[in-house]
């Protein structure tokens, strides 16, 4: 990670910060695996440098402080009555929580197309969703707005990257990683940064209050033994594994299959066991946020974006397209029906999910209880058809409609809805935790790794990053960039 004097990059952007063309973003440096001084940016240089140039505005919920601090008081309110015992009330007050913005950590491990892990964070709470948008405004400040939409650069801010090779080869860079973010979320969140905004100077913190990622990236970063990658082959439930496929709760183990989309399902009852409460198999850095004490694992979060667009969705689509093509030839559906069973539970399936998808991206950061319930009514409605699928294709000895373990984590984020809708008034959206526009930041920045030399990858890819970062910080957001 050394520098040398004779790379042409550095040379011409050594030009480009004379010129004050690069954001002027503090680089940290921490040891990382092998690499003594590995440089990262610390969530409390980007707001010190954002504060310079007068920005810091980019990050609050509303564009006045008396606004944003309502704002944040209805969120800590709103999250204190649904996680009453929160390890965040005993770390600061309701006054303090006033000023301080909730954030998600976001890990993306590296794929073939891009090879860099990438930590980053988001504000929960931003300028909503292209659906959202369309509501009444009263409506839309009632749900407060999720953080799907706006220029990229502005809505998520990024950490440390690190190419595949380099913690392929050392396990522990990423544990690494995280502890020293961690410990710039704790001065973050204890101590807060002084900034002047709104012409006065305020002491603005914040707190990780989740972490979301793909399930790859969530195995490493909570260092989890019980995930997708335990499931037998074949998915059926008489062929448990007996090690577990989810964080949450003990399904997949024998007699418990994660298949059981039941109104009060098996898997439920285990979620509070002792032994469910311990998914790792090590401690993690991340293990230390904030979290809830009677149910830790909850800290790392499934996404519907991975678990239904790129997983179980995808099965769906598949498995009714093909049965489509072999049936749908001259005749009309109607007379399918009465051919096939499988016809009415495949609308219904459709039908289900497309309306508890349309009632999520309409929400704001918060559903109201009979949304949330709703949503949930038409999820769980979704994955009894599609169980009824699987056991009318496994009748006729074809091998269509696999439940995967995504399946059960989209369970989980439903029926998660369901109970929540009738405990309290309002319950966090899950959308905050699908990773949709944070796979379209990492596709960005591994396309500026891929613009220079091998050598010097992540300080050129940060380079890049910071100089794209200033344009985009002093125009603002580009209300015709919708990101979704
Ligand atoms: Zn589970």
């Amino acid at each position: 990670m050394g520098l040398t004097r004779h790379d042409p990059a550095r040379t011409s952007f050594r030009a480009l910060d004379d010129a004050g063309l690069r954001l002027p973003v503090q680089l940290s440096f921490n040891k990382v695996g092998d690499t003594a001084r590995y440089p990262w940016f610390k969530l409390t240089s980007m707001v010190k440098c954002l504060e310079e140039l007068d920005r810091v505005n980019l990050l609050l919920p509303a564009q006045s402080w008396e606004q944003s601090q309502e704002m944040l008081g209805t969120y800590w309110a709103r999250f204190r009555s649904q996680y009453p015992t929160h390890e965040v009330f005993g770390l600061l007050t309701m006054e303090e929580l006033q000023m301080a913005l909730p954030i998600k950590l976001h890990g993306d491990e590296g794929k073939k197309k891009s090879p860099l892990m990438l930590l980053s964070w988001q504000p929960v709470l931003g300028r909503g969703t292209s659906k959202s948008v369309q509501q009444p405004l009263e409506v839309q400040n009632a749900a407060q707005k999720l953080n799907l939409l706006g220029s990229l650069l502005l809505t998520r801010w990024l950490l440390f990257a690190a190419l595949k090779e380099t913690y392929s080869e050392c396990p522990s860079a990423l544990d690494d990683a995280m502890a020293m973010v961690l410990e710039d979320l704790n001065f973050a969140c204890h101590t807060g940064v002084a900034v002047n905004l709104f012409g006065q100077s305020r002491r603005l913190r914040f707190v990780a209050v989740s972490v979301k990622g793909d399930w790859p990236f969530l195995i490493e970063a909570a260092h989890l033994e019980r995930h997708f990658r335990r499931a037998p082959k074949r998915e059926r439930s008489d062929m448990c594994s007996n090690l577990g496929v989810c964080h949450l709760c003990l399904g997949g183990y024998q007699g418990i299959p994660y298949e059981d989309f039941a109104e009060v399902p098996q898997w439920e009852q285990t979620m509070q066991s002792a032994a469910a409460m311990v998914p790792w198999h090590s401690e993690s850095p991340w293990h230390s946020l904030p979290s809830l004490p009677s149910f830790r694992p909850w800290t790392f979060r499934p996404d519907i974006f991975h678990n239904f667009h790129l997983g179980h969705g995808r099965y769906f689509v598949s498995s009714a397209l093909e049965w489509l093509e072999d049936w749908l030839t001259d005749d009309m559906v109607a007379e399918l029906s009465q051919q096939d069973r499988r016809v009415a539970f495949i609308a219904l399936g459709v039908q289900s999910m497309n309306a508890a998808l349309r009632l999520l991206y309409r929400g704001g950061a918060w559903l109201a209880a009979a949304d949330s319930a709703s949503i949930a009514f038409f999820g769980l409605e979704h994955l009894r058809a599609y169980k009824k699928l699987a056991q009318l294709s496994i009748d006729a000895r074809e091998p269509r409609f696999p439940i995967h373990c995504k399946a059960h984590m989209l369970n989980h984020t439903f029926r998660f809805l369901e109970l929540w809708a009738q405990q309290v008034e309002w319950v966090e959206n899950p959308l905050a935790d699908s990773c949709q526009i944070d796979e379209s930041f990492v596709g960005v920045i591994s396309r500026f790794s891929r613009r220079v030399s091998p050598r010097m990858t992540i300080l050129r890819t940060y380079d890049l990053y910071v100089t794209a970062l200033r344009d985009r910080v002093h125009q603002g957001h580009d209300d015709a960039s919708v990101l979704e």
